[in-house]
C-alpha cells in the first residue's frame, strides 16, 4: 500500500521516511505492516535486525533473550498494555527513547518512538539547578525572602524564619515593613526603587523582643514579559559585628580620651622615625599652638637623649621581644630647657612605627634639687651641732689652761706653765681628731686604704656613744672574739658607720619606748669572724636593738639618699646611704632585716685582711727633740708662705729661735718674689693662698729650684691628696693643721 503510484500515497511515503520520530505500523496481530528509518534507527539499539515475518510481539522476545534489557521492559509495557510513554535506556550511548502505542482504525496499531535523551538530560540538570539552589536557600546563614508586588512576603528560608520563633506561619502575607522598627522604616524605601538593588541597614524586630541588626540587599523580581512581580531579598545579620564595631568605636574613644586627656606627652612616629602626630599635651608642654605644623624631627625636641632615639629605635626593631625602650633627655620646653623621661615602644608589628611617650620631670627635677638642698642645709645644721660639740669641749679646755698658764706665769712657776702648754697640745690634737672625723664622713675619697683592727672602731663608736645611752638609760652592750680582726680600708669611716648605726638605733628605742614603754631599750654590737659563702674570710658586726623595727614597705628604700621617717630637721635619710657607699668602698655591704622578738638588726659585713695592722698616722706626741740634736742643725733660710699672719709669724718666730732665718709671705706671688730675691734653703708653705695658689708655687719651686726642701701645711689633706700626689716627687713633707711646732722641727730635721 505504502508503495502505491499515486501522488498522495507518495507524498504519505516520503513524509512517513522523512519522519524523524521512529513509527512502527501493525496490524491487528502484531504482525509488522511498515516502519520508517527513524525507527529502524532506534531499533539498531538491540544490535539485531526487525524480522517482518515474525510479529513485533516476537520480535521483542527475541531481542530480550539475546540479553538486550530493554526489550524486557518494552515487553513488560506492551503486557500491562497502559499505553502511556514507556523509556526504554539505551546501551552503551545512553540514549533514552519515549515509547507511545495507539490502535487506530481497522484494530491496527501505531507505535512512535522518540529519542528524548537530550529533554531527558536537560529536565535532570534542571531539577539538579533546582535542588541545589534549594539547599543553598534553605542552609544558607543569611535570610533569604521573596516579596510580592505589595512587599508581602511570600517565601521566607528557614533562618529568617528561625529568627521569629521557627514557623512561618506568622510571617508568610506580612508586610515585609511590618518587621521593621518603626523609626527605621523609612530607611527602607531606596531598597525598592526600581533602579539598582540597593542594600540598607536596619534594625528587625525579631520574636522573644530581640532586636538584630541586618543588612538588606534586595533585587526586583520580574515576570513573564519583565513585568515587576515583586523582590527577592538577601538578609545579612550584623548584630555581632555592630556590638563590635561598637566596642571597637569606644575603645577607640576611651584611647583617644586617655591619649588627649594625659599630662604626658605622646608622638607616633613612623617607621623611619618622622613624627606623624603629638597628642595635646605634647603640644602644651613644648609650646606648640593647636594649628601649628608639626616638625618632624622629635630631637628638635628632645636633644641630648640617652640612648638617643635612632639606637632606641633600632633596638625595638632589631628584638621583637622587647616591649619598650626607657631613657631620658633634655626637653626643649617653650620658655627652657628641661628635663624629660621617655619610653619608646612599638606601634603593632615591627617596621610599622613607633610610640613615644614623653613625660615632663622638670618640676620633679628642680623639687628634688630643693629638697636636696634642704637636706644639704639639714645635714650641714646637724653636722655642725655635733662639730660645735665635739670642737667646744677642747677649745674650752684650751681656753682654761691658756688663761690658768698666764696667771702661772705671774708666779713664775715654769713648770706649770709647761704642764698646761701641753694640755693645750694635747687639745689641739683632739680638735684635729675631729676634723678628722668630718672629714672620713664626709669625703670617700679618703686616701690609701690601711689595713686596721676592727675592734678598734668598733670600741671608739662605742665610746662615743656610751654616754649618750646611758644618759637615756639605754644598754649598750658589746660582744667580741678575743682575737684581733684585720680588714683593709678606712677604720675611721667604719667608725662613722657604726655611730651611724647606733645613733638610729637610740631614736628606734626612743620612739618605740614612748608608745611601748615594756621591752628592755637595749642595743647589742656583736662582732664575729665567719666563713663567706664566697669561701672568703669576713668579719660581721651586727647591731641589733629593741626599737620600733621597720615598716615592710620602707625596707626596699632604707638605703636610697634622702629616705627618711625623722622629722625635718632631725633627719637627713643620708646616714644609710652615705654608710652603705663607705662600705662598699671597702668590699663590703651593709643589711637590715627586722628581729622576730621587736627592733631590727643591721649587718655590716667586712672581707677579713691577712694583713698586719698599719702604723696608725701620727697623733701622737713626738718626742721632743734633744737639745744636741737641735743643735746639730746648721741654719737655714726659711721661706714661710701663709695667708694667715699669726700662724706665719708663730713658726717663723719657732725658727728664728733655732737659729735660722725666717722669711714670711702671705700669697704665692709675693713667694716668688722672695725665691728670686733670696736663697732659701726651705719653702714651708700652705696649699690655699691668694695671687697663685700653694699648688703652683709648689710645682714652680720644685722645677726652678730643685735644691730647696718643700714642706707643705694644709687645713685640707684629704681634699688635697689626689692633687698632691701628683706633685709627690717636688714635695719633701705634708703636715695638718693644726701643726705641731714639735712635728715641724722633726720634719725640718729630716730634710737637712
Ligand atoms: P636618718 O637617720 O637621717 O633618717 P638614715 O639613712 O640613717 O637617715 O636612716 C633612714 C631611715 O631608716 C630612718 O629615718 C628610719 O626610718 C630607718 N631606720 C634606720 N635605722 C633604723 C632602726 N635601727 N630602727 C628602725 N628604723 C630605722
Amino acid at each position: 500500500m505504502l508503495h502505491d503510484r499515486d501522488p498522495i500515497s507518495a507524498a504519505l511515503h516520503d513524509a512517513f521516511a522523512s519522519f524523524g520520530e521512529g513509527v512502527l505500523l501493525l496490524d491487528a496481530d502484531d504482525g509488522i505492516l511498515a516502519f520508517n528509518p527513524a525507527f529502524e534507527r532506534a531499533w539498531d539499539l538491540f544490535g539485531m535486525p526487525l524480522v517482518r515475518s515474525l510479529t513485533f510481539f516476537e520480535n521483542l522476545e527475541a531481542a530480550a533473550a539475546l540479553g538486550r534489557a530493554p526489550a524486557d521492559a518494552w515487553l513488560a509495557h506492551r503486557r500491562a498494555a497502559t499505553g502511556a510513554e514507556c523509556c526504554l535506556l539505551g546501551t552503551a550511548g545512553g540514549t533514552t527513547l519515549s515509547i507511545s502505542e495507539t490502535q487506530t482504525q481497522g484494530g491496527r496499531r501505531m507505535i512512535v518512538c522518540r529519542d528524548i535523551t537530550a529533554d531527558r538530560a536537560r529536565e535532570i540538570a534542571l531539577k539538579e539547578n533546582e535542588y541545589r539552589y534549594r539547599l543553598l536557600v534553605e542552609t544558607i546563614t543569611e535570610g533569604v525572602i521573596v516579596l510580592d508586588r505589595d512587599r508581602h512576603i511570600v517565601f521566607a528560608n528557614p533562618r529568617f524564619i528561625s529568627w521569629f520563633g521557627g514557623s512561618d506561619m506568622a510571617l508568610l502575607g506580612r508586610p515585609f515593613t511590618d518587621l521593621v522598627l518603626p523609626d527605621s522604616r523609612q530607611r527602607l524605601d531606596p531598597l525598592f526603587s526600581p533602579t539598582l538593588p540597593r542594600s540598607v541597614e536596619v534594625p528587625l524586630a525579631c520574636g522573644g523582643g530581640e532586636v538584630r541588626f541586618v543588612l538588606i540587599s534586595a533585587a526586583p523580581l520580574r515576570g513573564v514579559g519583565g513585568v515587576p512581580s515583586g523582590q527577592f531579598a538577601i538578609i545579612t545579620d550584623v548584630t555581632q559585628l555592630r556590638l563590635a564595631t561598637e566596642r571597637l568605636r569606644q575603645s577607640e574613644a576611651r584611647f583617644r580620651g586617655i591619649i588627649e586627656n594625659t599630662p604626658f606627652g605622646i608622638l607616633s612616629l613612623d617607621a623611619a622615625g618622622a613624627v606623624v602626630t603629638v597628642n595635646p599635651a605634647f603640644r602644651a608642654i613644648v609650646g606648640l599652638g593647636q594649628g601649628a605644623i608639626v616638625p618632624e624631627d622629635a630631637t628638635d625636641w628632645l636633644p641630648d637623649a640617652e640612648p638617643a632615639l635612632p639606637a632606641m629605635m633600632a633596638r625595638l626593631a632589631a628584638d621583637p621581644g622587647l616591649a619598650a625602650v626607657n631613657g631620658t633627655s633634655r626637653l626643649k620646653r617653650s620658655a627652657e630647657l628641661g628635663h624629660a623621661r621617655i619610653v619608646l615602644s612599638r606601634i603593632g608589628e615591627i617596621g610599622r612605627g613607633f610610640l613615644l611617650i614623653v613625660e615632663d620631670i622638670t618640676e620633679q627635677r628642680q623639687m628634688e634639687e630643693a629638697l636636696r638642698h634642704a637636706s644639704k642645709l639639714a645635714l650641714l645644721g646637724e653636722m655642725s651641732a655635733s662639730l660645735a660639740h665635739e670642737i667646744s669641749q677642747p677649745l674650752n679646755v684650751i681656753r682654761l689652761s691658756a688663761e690658768s698658764a698666764l696667771l702661772s706665769l705671774d708666779d713664775g712657776d715654769a713648770e706649770a706653765i709647761r704642764a698646761k702648754f701641753e694640755t693645750i697640745g694635747a687639745q689641739s690634737d683632739r680638735l684635729r681628731e675631729t676634723i678628722d672625723y668630718m672629714q672620713a664622713f664626709s669625703r670617700r675619697d679618703a686616701g690609701p686604704q690601711k689595713s686596721f683592727a676592727i675592734g678598734t672602731a668598733v670600741d671608739a663608736a662605742l665610746a662615743l656613744m656610751a654616754p649618750q645611752c646611758s644618759g637615756l638609760d639605754i644598754a649598750l652592750v658589746c660582744e667580741k672574739p678575743e682575737a684581733v680582726l684585720v680588714a683593709l680600708g678606712h677604720r675611721r669611716q667604719l667608725e662613722q658607720v657604726l655611730i651611724n648605726l647606733l645613733r638610729n638605733a637610740v631614736d628606734a628605742i626612743v620612739e618605740r619606748r614612748t608608745l611601748q614603754p615594756g621591752p628592755p631599750d637595749r642595743i647589742t654590737v656583736a662582732l664575729t669572724a665567719t666563713t663567706g659563702r664566697d669561701g672568703r674570710r669576713i668579719a660581721r658586726i651586727d647591731v641589733s636593738d629593741t626599737g620600733t623595727g621597720i615598716r615592710p614597705e620602707d625596707m626596699p628604700h632604707l638605703f636610697d639618699p634622702f629616705f627618711t621617717r625623722k622629722t625635718e630637721g632631725v633627719g637627713t635619710g643620708l646616714g644609710l646611704s652615705i654608710s652603705l657607699g663607705l662600705m662598699t668602698g671597702m668590699g663590703g655591704r651593709i643589711t637590715a632585716e627586722n628581729r622576730k622578738d621587736g627592733g631590727c638588726r643591721f649587718r655590716v659585713v667586712l672581707p677579713l685582711s691577712d694583713q698586719p695592722v698599719d702604723e696608725e698616722p701620727p697623733a701622737r706626741p713626738e718626742p721632743e727633740p734633744t737639745p744636741t740634736a737641735a743643735g746639730t742643725m746648721p741654719a737655714m733660710t726659711i721661706l714661710v708662705a701663709d695667708d694667715e699672719p699669726l700662724a706665719a709669724q708663730e713658726i717663723a718666730a719657732f725658727l728664728k729661735r733655732d737659729g735660722h732665718v725666717a722669711i714670711t709671705v702671705g700669697s704665692g706671688k709675693s713667694a716668688r718674689a722672695a725665691l728670686e730675691a733670696n736663697h732659701v734653703d726651705i719653702l714651708i708653705t700652705d696649699l690655699q693662698m691668694p695671687d697663685g695658689d700653694g699648688l703652683q708655687l709648689i710645682a714652680e719651686t720644685a722645677a726652678e729650684y730643685p735644691h730647696i726642701g718643700i714642706v707643705v701645711i694644709t687645713g685640707q689633706p684629704l681634699r688635697d691628696r689626689v692633687a698632691l700626689a701628683e706633685l709627690e716627687s717636688g714635695v719633701d713633707a705634708i703636715l695638718r693643721k693644726p701643726v705641731s711646732l714639735r712635728e715641724l722641727k722633726t720634719t725640718l730635721r729630716r730634710l737637712v
